[in-house]
């Protein structure tokens, strides 16, 4: 039996050599310029945001300690971070944020995390997952919606996808969404857990089966959906206590029959792993 050939790629790709044993050094070098040279504007925005972090540090507002005795943030660490801009790194310039390039908002979120890791799960949870899945998916109605809101910080964004069943393999979630009678909407049953931010959301970009059809048979496949915590059917089962960074909180969510209506679904029907993957 002769062996199938191996897959050509034209692209080349530092990740694959890796797994190649190769490391593609034309891809590396030479190194691109520091961001104050490449982009002095965007630059003098990242240090104005670690100076307005390091001011929160110097003045006790952020306690890294007492965060992690109390097991929380406390708001007034999360009204400070709205003020400086932290809550919209990722938020594009429109909808009111500061629309930073991966490398400004990576230089952003190193600082943020090195002074304390749940600040980072604050961050990457907010800007970096559910507001990711908004700022690529989101239609033009849901982004004028949410995004000015979260950049602003008058509510979180969470990212549901983790199920008591299911983790690393994000593709077989057992969370369903079935049409509602009336045909206005989905009906979501199921369970999300670990879920950052989830306890005091105010938007939560989450993932559910969904029925589509394809080739003459029906089947279930994830759809991304936006779930506000006043949306009925919607639960939160308490949070979970950890050993290490305590002050970021995760929190189970329960849908129970939870109500969405049609325009709360988040890009495709049936393409939610896209959403999933891509933020
Ligand atoms: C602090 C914290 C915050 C979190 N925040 C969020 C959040 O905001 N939103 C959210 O949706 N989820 C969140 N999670 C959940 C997190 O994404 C999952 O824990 C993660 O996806 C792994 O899933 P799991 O815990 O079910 O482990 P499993 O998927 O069961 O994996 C267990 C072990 O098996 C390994 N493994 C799994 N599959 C394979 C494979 N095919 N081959 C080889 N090894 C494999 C894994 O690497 C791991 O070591 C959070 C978790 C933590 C701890």
């Amino acid at each position: 039996m002769s062996a199938s050939p191996p897959a050509t790629h034209t692209k080349p790709s530092f990740l694959r050599g890796l797994f190649q044993g190769e490391i593609t050094e034309t891809l590396l070098f030479p190194y691109p310029a520091t961001l104050d040279e490449r982009r002095p504007d965007e630059a003098a925005t990242v240090h104005r945001l670690i100076a307005a972090l390091n001011a929160m540090v110097a003045s006790g507002l952020i306690d890294p300690r007492q965060m992690d005795e109390n097991e929380t943030l406390g708001e007034p660490v999360i009204k400070a971070f709205a003020e400086a801009g932290l809550l919209g790194l990722t938020t594009p310039k429109e909808y009111g944020g500061l629309g930073l390039s991966a490398s400004a908002y990576a230089r952003v979120f190193g600082a943020v995390a090195s002074v304390d890791a749940s600040l980072g799960v604050l961050i990457g949870v907010h800007c970096g997952l559910g507001g990711k899945a908004l700022v690529l998916f989101g239609n033009d109605e849901q982004k004028a919606r949410y995004l000015p809101a979260l950049a602003r910080g008058e509510m979180l964004a969470a990212y549901a996808l983790t199920e008591p069943e299911t983790g690393s393999d994000a593709q077989h979630i057992v969370t369903t969404a079935r049409r509602n009678t009336e045909n206005t909407g989905w009906l979501l049953n199921g369970r999300k857990h670990w879920i950052g931010n989830g306890h005091r959301a105010g938007m939560i970009a989450t993932f559910a089966q969904t029925p589509i059809e394809r080739n003459g048979e029906t089947i279930m496949r994830p759809t991304a959906f936006i779930v506000r915590p006043d949306m009925p059917g919607f639960r939160i089962d308490g949070t979970v206590r950890k050993l290490g960074i305590r002050a970021s909180t995760q929190a189970e969510l329960v849908f129970e029959d939870c109500f969405v209506p049609d325009d709360h679904v988040l890009g495709e029907v049936g393409k939610g792993f896209r959403v999933a993957v891509n933020a």
